[in-house]
C-alpha cells in the first residue's frame, strides 16, 4: 500500500464468468526477485499492488470449456497471462500475448492489468487450458512455485545458449536478481555446462552458489572475470555487474541480462561486445513454454531448487515477513495444504 507497508484487504471473491476460466487457490507462493525492490518502492510500480506472482495452486472450479485441468489438480500458474492461441503465443512469446493488454500479469497492480496477486485465497485464471500446467504428484511443491517466473527466467538464460554451445563455460554474475542467478547456476550444471563460475560481492549468495556446484568468486564486480566465457548471465541488476558479464564474453558469446534496471539509460560496453561478435539478450522472459521442460528436469532428479529457498513461512504471515524486506527467495505455504511428499 506504501513503500515497505503491506496489509491484508478483503476483496470480492472472483467468480466463473467465462467458459475457459478457472478459479484456483494458491497453496505455495514464492517471492520473485523483483518483489522486495517493488515493495520497498525502488521500482516504477506503485501501490496498492496485490502482491505475488509465483504460485502452485489447487484448482477449485473450471468453466464448461476447460479440458486440461479439473478441480483438485495441483497446477503451476505462470505469472504472465496468455491465451496460447494467438500468433505470439504459438511462437512461444507468451509474454506478449495478443489477446490481453500489454504486460498482463499477476502481482504488479495496475501496471500488470490488475489481474490480482498470488498472496490471496483465490485467483482467477483466464485461458485455463493454455495457462495451467499440472504438477506431477511425484514432486514436492514447496520449492517449485518459481516455475511461474524466476525458474523460466534462469532457464532461458542458459538452456538455449547451452543447446547451441554444448559443454560451454558459463559465467553467472549474481546480485539483486538473487534467485535467478542461483537457478542459472543450478540449470547450467544440470544442462551440461563445462565450468560454471559465479561472481558476486555477497558472501551468503556465493555460499549458496558454491553449494549448487559453481566456482564462486566473492569480490566486488571486477571489470572482467579472470577467464572468458561463451555464455554469461547478468543477474546483478547493477551496471557494473552487467558490464563485467559483457566484457567477460568469449568471441561470439552470448550474455543474457535478467534486467532489474529502472533508470532511463544503462551503460553497456558496446564496442567490446561488437568487436567480439557477442550478443546481449534481455527482455521479460516468456514463462509459459519453459514450465514443462523444467518440470521434466525436476521429475528426472536433474534439478532441486530447494537450496535456493531462504525461508518457508505460513501464507498468513506473508505481510509481516515481506515487510522485513529480505531479498532472498521466500516461500509461503497455505495452512493445512499438503504440498510435500
Ligand atoms: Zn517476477
Ligand atoms: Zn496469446
Amino acid at each position: 500500500v506504501a513503500p515497505g507497508e503491506l496489509e491484508w484487504r478483503e476483496v470480492p471473491e472472483p467468480r466463473l464468468t467465462d467458459p475457459g476460466q478457472a478459479i484456483v487457490e494458491p497453496l505455495v507462493v514464492a517471492t520473485c526477485d523483483l518483489d522486495a525492490p517493488m515493495i520497498a518502492g525502488e521500482t516504477p510500480y506503485r501501490g496498492p499492488i496485490a502482491v505475488g506472482h509465483e504460485c502452485i495452486a489447487r484448482v477449485l472450479e473450471v468453466g464448461a470449456a476447460v479440458r486440461t485441468v479439473r478441480p483438485g489438480d495441483r497446477v503451476v500458474v505462470p505469472f504472465q497471462v496468455s491465451c496460447g492461441a494467438c500468433a505470439p503465443c504459438r511462437r512461444g512469446h507468451t509474454g506478449i500475448c495478443a489477446a490481453v493488454p500489454p504486460l498482463a500479469m499477476y502481482g504488479f497492480g495496475r501496471a500488470g492489468g490488475d489481474y490480482g496477486g498470488a498472496i490471496a485465497d483465490r485467483l482467477s485464471v483466464r485461458f485455463a487450458d493454455a495457462m495451467l500446467v499440472p504438477l506431477p504428484a511425484a514432486l514436492d511443491a514447496r520449492h517449485l512455485a518459481s516455475l511461474a517466473d524466476n525458474l523460466p527466467d534462469a532457464y532461458r538464460a542458459v538452456a538455449g545458449p547451452l543447446a547451441a554451445r554444448p559443454g560451454a563455460s558459463v559465467l553467472v554474475v549474481g546480485g539483486q536478481c538473487v534467485s535467478i542467478g542461483l537457478y542459472a547456476v543450478m540449470l547450467a550444471r544440470a544442462l551440461g555446462a563445462g565450468r560454471v563460475v559465479y561472481l558476486d560481492p555477497d558472501g551468503a549468495r556465493c555460499e549458496r552458489a558454491a553449494a549448487l556446484g559453481a566456482e564462486a568468486v566473492c569480490a566486488p564486480y571486477p571489470e572482467r572475470a579472470a577467464d572468458r566465457h561463451a555464455i554469461a548471465v547478468d543477474a546483478s541488476a547493477d551496471p557494473r555487474g552487467l558490464a563485467c558479464a559483457v566484457r567477460s564474453l568469449a568471441p561470439e558469446g552470448v550474455c543474457t541480462s535478467a534486467g532489474g534496471y529502472f533508470t532511463e539509460a544503462t551503460p553497456v560496453p558496446l564496442r567490446e561486445l561488437y568487436l567480439g561478435g557477442g550478443a546481449l539478450v534481455t527482455g521479460r522472459c516468456h514463462a509459459r513454454p519453459a514450465i514443462e521442460p523444467l518440470i521434466a528436469l525436476a521429475v528426472a532428479g536433474a534439478i532441486d531448487p530447494a537450496p535456493v529457498t531462504a525461508t518457508v513461512a505460513p501464507l498468513g504471515d506473508a505481510a509481516e515477513v515481506l515487510a522485513a524486506g529480505r531479498r532472498e527467495k521466500q516461500v509461503f505455504v497455505r495452512a493445512g495444504a499438503e504440498v510435500g511428499l
